[in-house]
């Protein structure tokens, strides 16, 4: 069912494209280059309507939103080169097998996904088709669960991993765009009429959604024009700047990694072009194979998205605390990094890497609410939200993930802000009921004396909350909690 790539020219064969939402781009497509090389193709995309209908969209609205964007830019640039995107309604499962065998095609290519859902799927279509599926690698730069260390297990530890991925990864040349696509063979064209499931890319109306213009907004040329500009700006301070919430010191291409509307491979290597074996190189490439790491990590132990990573944290005692959490998610905590963290998440469908370290630990360590209530809202808004990533983030927040954070180090979100935040210029973005706080209290607003509050027009209590925990009493809280819990589970 998988392949790793391929070159052999075969005798003239037809080939299913199967887009499936994580590579909504037609530069660097192995498997669309794949079918081309090898005969006639026709690409497909599967509208699943588990998926795209209103109740499910609201659950992603963002994430959709993207999506969409991404798709319509997609079949536009297959209709101006020749060929045409075909939307069909219906389940892959269904779908593929039936119009694989009703066009007689030789196979059916696609990206591997490495989430246990999407493998089970891709199993069940697998056995229901009369020809091949080949799944190309593609998602992450190297194939997932491939990397061992000595005693051939999967790595458990970020460093480690790392070298193995510089030592042993190659990464190969990109594959060109191409210059113009096969038209659909006759007999399809012909067939297309009948196809009662045939749909067009749904608009957010059709969805329910109303437009975010805070967005970024999704599609091939949108990423590869934020590639430039992060090549451009922000790339060559990367190791100094990626840190700074306050400042746009990241490439801000983790929407367009998950969607495939870039690939990892471009980025890669326009990170070599752009800042060869730089300091800023390094640590840029350094994120990008945390993504790895991520993957394989879910490759080899899908478990994760259920329980923790370390079965030590298997049955914490979480508190369901209702206030708390509405505080946490709607940024009204009285923590003021924390909140404009969550505010930035409901505004943009995005969080800065350091905010999203700080307000997961919030939640996880100062409030004690599990990380997977955390998890699954981040999820519900994040455009980026990928399952791999956004789970490795929460458990290495919470401490019990793979090569997570310690548990016994809890953020302190004034410190965290004052750092990474300066001149309290992200919290005021965001928390702008703050924004005329002088800079000296802006992370700690209880601690500004009555005038400096007066005249910031700020009434604790009233126009800002007081801190929903104090973080001292939080941070024994917990460290005591957790202590306890784990002292006899190993
Ligand atoms: C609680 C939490 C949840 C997260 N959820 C997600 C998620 O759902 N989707 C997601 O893409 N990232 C997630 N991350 C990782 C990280 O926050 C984002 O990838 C990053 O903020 C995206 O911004 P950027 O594209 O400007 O990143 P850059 O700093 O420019 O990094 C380049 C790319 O490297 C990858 N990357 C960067 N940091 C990490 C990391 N720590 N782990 C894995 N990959 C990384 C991303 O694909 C990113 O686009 C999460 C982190 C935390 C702490």
């Amino acid at each position: 069912m998988s392949a790793r790539s391929s070159s052999t020219k075969a005798s003239a064969a037809r080939t299913l494209v199967w887009f499936r939402g994580k590579d909504l781009r037609l530069s660097d497509h192995v498997p669309l280059c794949d079918a081309i090389e090898r005969g006639e193709m026709i690409p497909l995309f599967v509208v699943d309507p588990f998926f795209f209908e209103p109740r499910r969209a609201a659950d992603l609205p963002y994430r959709m939103q993207f999506l969409l964007d991404g798709l319509s830019e997609l079949a536009q640039e297959i209709a101006r080169l020749g060929s045409e995107l075909l939307l069909v309604r219906g389940k892959s499962v269904d779908v593929v097998p039936q119009l694989a065998k009703r066009w007689s095609v030789d196979r059916v290519v696609a990206h591997r996904w490495v989430e246990p859902f999407a493998r089970a799927r891709d199993r069940k279509v697998a056995a229901r088709l009369h020809v091949p599926l080949v799944l190309f690698e593609g998602e992450t730069l190297w194939p997932p669960g491939t990397l061992r260390t000595g005693s051939d297990t999967p790595f458990s530890v970020f460093t480690p991993f790392k070298r193995a991925f510089l030592a042993r990864a190659t990464i190969e040349a990109l594959q060109p765009r191409p210059e113009s696509l096969p038209p659909l063979p006759a007999d399809v064209m012909s067939t297309l009429p009948s196809l009662e499931s045939r749909t067009t890319v749904p608009s957010p109306e059709d969805l329910g959604l109303s437009i975010n213009k805070r967005i970024q907004q999704g599609g091939e040329s949108h990423a590869f024009a934020r590639l430039q500009r992060f090549c451009r700006e922000a790339a060559a301070h990367y190791d100094e700047h990626r840190d700074r919430m306050d400042l746009a010191g990241t490439s801000r291409l983790s929407a367009d990694l998950k969607f495939g509307t870039i690939s990892a491979r471009q980025v890669w290597h326009a990170s070599h072009r752009e800042l060869g074996d730089s300091r800023a190189g390094e640590v840029f490439r350094n994120e990008l194979i945390w993504r790895e790491f991520t993957h394989s990590t879910l490759w080899d132990r899908p478990e994760v998205l259920e329980q923790p990573y370390k079965s030590s944290f298997e049955g914490f005692p979480w508190r369901d605390d209702e206030t708390a959490w509405r505080a946490w998610t709607s940024g009204t905590t009285g923590y003021p990094v924390v909140d404009a963290a969550s505010r930035q998440l409901l505004q943009e469908g995005f969080v800065h890497n350091r905010a999203r370290m700080i307000a997961a630990s919030f939640l996880t360590k100062h409030l004690l609410i599990s990380y997977q209530r955390g998890e699954a809202h981040y999820m519900k808004y994040l455009t980026d939200g990928d399952w791999a990533q956004n789970n490795s983030g929460w458990q290495w927040s919470a401490g019990c993930g793979c090569d997570a954070q310690p548990y016994f180090r809890v953020f302190n979100p004034m410190t965290q802000g004052e750092k990474f935040d300066p001149q309290g210029d992200y919290v005021r973005r965001y928390v702008p009921e703050l924004s005329n706080l002088e800079t000296k209290y802006i992370h700690a607003p209880w601690t500004a004396p009555p005038l400096s509050l007066r005249q910031a027009d700020i009434t604790l209590g009233a126009t800002y909350p007081h801190p929903i925990v104090e973080h001292r009493h939080a941070r024994e809280r917990f460290l005591a909690l957790a202590k306890q819990y784990l002292k006899n589970r190993k």
